[in-house]
Order: C-alpha cells, then structure tokens, then sequence
C-alpha cells in the first residue's frame, strides 16, 4: 500500500532523510520511532507530499507520489493524517468540520456528508458533541474529532505523527483506543510515536530512525526482545 525507495531529501546542505526505503503492506501497522529530530515527521509527511523528496520514489495504492503529474489533492484524500495538534477549525462545530472536506473535495451532498460523520463520531463516541466547538472539547476529545474527520474520507492509508504527545496523561489511552480498534480493523497505519504499549499491541513492524537513516525495520517482537543496533538498545533502555 505504501512504498518508499531509496528516499533522500534534504533542508539547504542538511540531509533530513538518507536513502530510506521501506513497504507497508495493506493492513499492516508500522511504528516509527526513534530519538527526537531523527527525520520521522518529514519521513511520514513525505507520504502524502506534505514533504517533498529530491531522490527517490514514494508509492500509495499504485499512484506515484513523486511524479510532477500527480494531482495531490486527489492523492491527499486517500491518505489520512493525525498530527500532535489538532488542527480542527477552531470557528467550526465539529460537525462542520467533519463535513467540510467532504462536500468540497468528494463532492458529497451535505445530507451524505453528514451521515457519514455522525457515523463516525458515534464511533469514536462524540456524537453528543456534534454540535459543540473544538475548543469546548477535551484535548482527548479533539484527537478523537480529528481521526474522525481524517476517516471521513475513507482514506486507504492512516497515517498519524505524535497523536497522544501533546494530551494529559489521562486522555492518551481513549485515542490509543481508537487507534487500536482502527488498527484490529485492518487499516493501513503508520504510526509515529513513542507509546511502546501501543506499538506491542497492534504494530506489526518498528522502524527507528536516528539521524535520517531507517536503521531498523524490524518486526516487532525482535525489535522489543533483541534489537539490532545498539541506538536502538540504547533508545529502548530509556523509554521502557
Ligand atoms: P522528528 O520528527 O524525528 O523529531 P523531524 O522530521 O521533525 O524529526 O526533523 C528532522 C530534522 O530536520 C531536525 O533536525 C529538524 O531540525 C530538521 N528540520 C525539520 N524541518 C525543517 C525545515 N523546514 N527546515 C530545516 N530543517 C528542518
Ligand atoms: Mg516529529
């Protein structure tokens, strides 16, 4: 579902990425982690050109990612994204916000639009708060909004960065959970975070990252029971 080949991107004379190549088969679950500023935000926005590459070759579900003709609006709504923040439009009732991108990218009718949200949010177990604002909403809550509103496109690929690092402690595991239950369902995920409990849960693959390099890519339970660098020996010691 997603390729990447002998990716390498690079900020001026920095290189962020440094031939990185891996495949996430459908359905498959990949963390990535890794120390902070080893290049896996950039890696997983360069999924859905969120970032671009200067070499290499990015494929989702068949269409090629770093080809000038794609159209990345057609592209971008196959693929979802999560981030640290938020980012639901804070003058929006969440309603509105799931239904937004709906009816302007996928041309659904508003009637359409809506069912499938509130689908969704009764999902995620919002569907109370349909017509609250974000910001009357827990940061719990918004994460939940804005993976709901991410699969109101019925992306083929989930892809989410840090989700839970900005929560309180007690709302990171209502959208771990969410995240689990996406993940039990078979969708394809790539999984950017440092909660370890979720990574052994549901990841069928780690990969860590340290300064740009994917140096493993490695399945789970050999990742947490023998891994191969010492980075990653080194990394999992002050984590765990
Ligand atoms: P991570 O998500 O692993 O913390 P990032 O992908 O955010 O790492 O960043 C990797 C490296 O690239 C860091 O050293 C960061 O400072 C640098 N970087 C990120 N974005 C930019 C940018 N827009 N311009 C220059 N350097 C950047
Ligand atoms: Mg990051």
């Amino acid at each position: 579902m997603i390729s990447l080949k002998n990716v390498s991107k690079w900020y001026g004379q920095f290189q962020v990425l440094k031939d990185c190549t891996t495949q996430v088969g459908k359905g498959e679950v990949v963390v990535v982690c890794g120390p902070s500023g080893s290049g896996k935000s950039t890696l997983i926005k360069t999924v859905n050109a969120l970032e671009p590459v200067q070499q290499g070759t990015i494929m989702v579900d068949g269409v090629n990612v770093t080809s000038k003709a794609t159209d990345l609006a057609k592209l971008r709504s196959k693929v979802g994204m999560v981030f640290q923040h938020f980012e639901l439009f804070p003058h929006l009732s969440i309603i509105e916000n799931l239904t937004l991108a709906q009816i302007k990218v996928l041309n659904r009718s508003k009637e359409e639009a809506n069912e499938k949200a509130l689908g969704l949010l009764d999902r995620v177990g919002l569907l109370a708060h349909a017509d609250k604002f974000p910001g009357q909403l827990s940061g719990g809550q918004q994460q939940r909004v804005a993976i709901a509103r991410a699969l109101c496109m019925d992306p083929v690929v989930m892809l989410f960065d840090e989700p839970t690092s900005a929560l309180d402690p007690e709302m990171v595991n209502e959208v771990l959970d969410v995240m689990v239950e996406l993940a039990y369902e078979g969708m394809t995920m790539m999984v950017v975070t440092h909660e370890m409990g979720f990574a052994r849960k549901v990841a069928h693959r780690i990969l860590f990252m340290d300064e740009g390099t994917i140096i493993e890519d490695t399945p789970k339970e050999q990742f947490f029971t023998d891994p191969q660098s010492d980075r990653a020996k080194d990394f999992l010691a002050k984590i765990i």
